[in-house]
This record gives structure tokens, sequence and C-alpha cells, in this order.
């Protein structure tokens, strides 16, 4: 039981006419797996994501999550986005619980004792992301990687099959964005958490992934995929090992030959400039 992604294509249509966003695009996730989608930016990463979680169309090609097919979002997928999405007037505890809330609401299908145990796992996982002394704070008394955190645990509360991630530690700070690195990876080992993970931070897919998928440049295809040779249960300081750093490379290299502003081409570009400016 996984998800299947086969052949999807992605074509947007706008003003200045159609984007061809993604080519065929196959690849499965299986329970357990964390697999991060890298490349250079516009190729296509955070449009997988939106149609693995339903929230865009595909232009072709089908994608299932155990074996039913996707037409849009659903409760076996959480997400979790840059900017933490919290419900700035409900607290840590509040947001944690919110969406078992509204479909608790609307749905009578869970027993109270389903509700009940929802509820306890949610005050597990706030205590499982370290957030135990803030459940009663409210998002704007929260740092960045705490937010995130709130954000993380809200996503696990409902049981998803997967967890859908789209640049989640982008605007955090170099040191909070490893903590977050290290929680998740702990998750995945300890909670069996499956992931699919957009980033464009080479350091972090290799470092968090048990595979990484490899973009081109757009309109985006799979270039390569790498299964992580490490252990999961590996520690942040293998990131300052020689395996590491030749995987590091080896990442790189792919990327800048996939369509990255090369050194080259910026010296060019800056020759020209200079030329063309009065003395
Ligand atoms: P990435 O996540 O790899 O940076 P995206 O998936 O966000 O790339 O975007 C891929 C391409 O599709 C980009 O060229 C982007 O401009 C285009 N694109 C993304 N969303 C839309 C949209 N809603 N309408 C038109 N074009 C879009």
């Amino acid at each position: 039981m996984s998800l299947e992604i086969s052949n999807i294509t992605k074509v947007y249509s706008g003003r200045n006419g159609t984007t061809e966003a993604l080519k065929p695009t196959s690849f499965s996730v299986h329970p357990g797996d964390f697999v991060s989608l890298v490349g250079p930016s516009g190729c296509g990463k955070s449009t997988t994501l939106y149609m693995a979680a339903g929230l865009e169309p595909t232009s072709g090609g089908v994608i299932s999550l155990n074996g039913k097919e996707i037409t849009g979002p659903g409760r076996d997928r959480g997400m979790v986005f840059q900017n933490y999405s919290l419900l700035p007037w409900l607290t840590v505890e509040q947001n944690v619980k919110f969406s078992h809330q509204l479909k608790a609401n609307n749905d009578y299908s869970d027993s109270v004792a389903e509700v009940l145990s929802h509820q306890a796992y949610a005050d597990q996982l706030i205590e499982i992301v370290g957030l135990g002394d803030f459940r009663n704070s409210l998002p704007g008394e929260l740092s960045g990687g705490m937010k995130q955190r709130v954000a993380i645990a809200r996503a696990l509360a409902n049981k998803p099959e997967i967890l859908l991630m789209d640049e989640p530690f982008g605007a955090l700070d170099a040191q909070t964005r490893e903590e977050m690195q290290e929680l998740m990876l702990l998750l995945s080992v300890h909670e069996r958490t499956t992931v699919l993970f957009v980033t464009h931070d080479v350091e972090e897919a290799l470092y968090i992934s048990s595979r990484v998928l490899v973009y081109s440049a757009r309109p985006g295809r799979i270039i390569e995929e790498i299964d992580i040779p490490f252990s999961r249960d590996r520690e942040l300081d293998i990131k300052f090992t020689p395996e590491f750093t030749q995987l590091k490379r080896h990442l790189l290299d792919l990327l800048h030959g996939s369509g990255s502003q090369d050194r080259n081409s910026i010296l060019q570009r800056l020759k020209k400039t200079s030329n063309s400016l009065p003395n």
C-alpha cells in the first residue's frame, strides 16, 4: 500500500499562454519512506506535491493512495507548508485539535471513544514535538520553529497515511532548521511517518531522506533517483563524513548541470554589463 504517481504531467494555462511545468513523472512512496524532491527553482516540485494533495488537478496521468485515485484533498494526507498556516486566534492545543474537531462536528461516523482517543493522541503529539509547556500559547507568542512544530503536530493528528511537506523549513534560521530536520528524522524512524518532502536544500534532502528524486529544470522530469545509503537512525554529525560530502557534491553537480545559474554564465553577464556601463 503506498502513494503511486503514474505518468503525471502538468500544463498551466494563464494570461501569458501555457506553461509546461512537468513532463511525465512516475514514482512510488511506500509506508515508512521519506522521499524528497529536489531540483532547480520552478521545476515542478511543489506542483507535484499539490497534485498529490488533491489541491491541483493533473493534466495527465494518475495519482493513487492505497489503490484509490486521488481526486481532491482528504484526511489521508497531511499537509505542512512553509508559512505555518495556523489559526492565530486558537492556542497551540486548539490548533492541533481543530481539524479533527471540524470533522467530528460534520461527520457522525466517529464514536465518542474515537474522538477521545484522538484528543489523547493530539496531546501526545504536542509533547512529542516539544510544546508541552506551550499548549495554551497563541501562535503569535511562538518562534518560527515552534509554529512549524504545531503545524507538524496538527498534520499528524489526523493520523494521515502520508505527510506532504512543501519547503516546510524554508523560512527558518539555520540552527532551528537543523532541529526541525532532526525532529522529522526521528518521527520517521520512531513513528514510521511516511513523508513526501519538497526542498531546494540538497544537504537537507540528503540528511533527512531515505530516497531523493532529482528533477531537471522546467519542464521537470526525474533525472536521478538516489537511495540514501546511511542508516535511518543517523545523527547530524553524518553531514561531516566524506560519504555525505561526496553525495552532496554529486547532487550539486546534477543540479548545476540541469539549469541552475552557473558561474560562467553569471560572469559572462557581468562582463557584458560592465562593458556597456560608462566609465
Ligand atoms: P518548484 O516548486 O519546483 O519551484 P513549481 O511547481 O512551483 O516549481 O512551479 C513549476 C512551474 O509552474 C513554474 O514555472 C511556475 O511558474 C509554474 N506555475 C506554478 N503554479 C502556477 C500557476 N498556478 N499558474 C501558472 N503557472 C504556475
